[in-house]
């Protein structure tokens, strides 16, 4: 079984479209959503209604969580609020019951799948280092955990001794008696320095998990983002993936 994990597509339907596409090209069985399918980007509803369609399995985002009316951008900064009061201006009945519905973590198949953290999903905290993964590992039983939200690829690994290594995106393989804590990194709204979409392939039978980088429009996201009068700032670092 091959699993693609998307996360924070942020709204990025031009993003999504070819992420999709390299999807379809990898032969993947199933495809699982780790949050924040809205928030930033300028088409939240088309977004949502891909993900509705395609995810097999999806869990909440803050920008979900926000947008749906759960909780309030007290802590966003103050792009990502205009942002997302903007976006939750947008959405209908459905896209809101949709959002609000989403588990804040799933265990299934082999894995979990949380937005921000194992340990206290609703904290919405991110996890960047490995000493903040070695108290991530005991919250989830599973072996493998997908993550989002920093939107920072990265695989935190742990040894059945407490060993801990942090892999740099590629292709990982899967050891023996080893957990991981895999960031998928972002679709929507890289944040590691390259502007291309990153998701990843988790192959079961063959025990890795591979970091996959799309290029896409990403000047029709931009125009997207300026033509609803969203901050200019949102549209300048699609293409810096900062
Ligand atoms: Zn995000």
């Amino acid at each position: 079984m091959r699993f693609a994990v998307i996360s924070d597509i942020h709204g990025n339907l031009e993003a999504l479209r070819a992420v999709s596409e390299s999807i379809r090209r990898e032969g993947v069985d199933r495809i699982v959503f780790a949050g924040d399918a809205v928030g930033y980007g300028a088409d939240p509803l088309e977004v949502i209604e891909v993900v509705k369609s395609v995810a097999n399995a999806a869990v909440l985002g803050n920008h979900d969580s926000v947008a749906s009316g759960r909780e309030e951008p007290t802590y966003f900064n103050v792009h990502a609020a205009e942002a997302i009061l903007w976006t939750r201006g947008r959405l209908g009945d459905d896209e809101r019951a949709f959002l609000k519905g989403l588990d804040v973590s799933v265990t299934w198949e082999d894995f979990t799948v949380v937005h921000s953290t194992p340990l206290n999903p609703l904290r919405w905290s991110y996890l960047l280092a490995a000493e903040e993964a070695a108290k991530n590992f005991p919250a989830f039983k599973s072996r493998l955990c997908f993550i989002g939200h920093s939107h920072v690829p990265a695989a935190y690994c742990m040894g059945s001794k407490g060993e801990l290594s942090v892999e740099a995106p590629g292709l990982v393989p899967l050891k023996e008696g080893w957990r991981y804590i895999i960031n998928v990194g972002s679709v929507g709204q890289p944040r590691d320095g390259d502007p291309r979409s990153c998701y990843v392939v988790y192959d079961a039978d063959r025990q890795f998990v591979e970091f996959l980088r799309v290029a896409y429009d990403v000047s029709s996201a931009q125009e997207k983002i300026i033509g609803a009068g969203l901050p200019p700032f949102l549209a300048q670092r699609l293409a810096h993936g900062i």
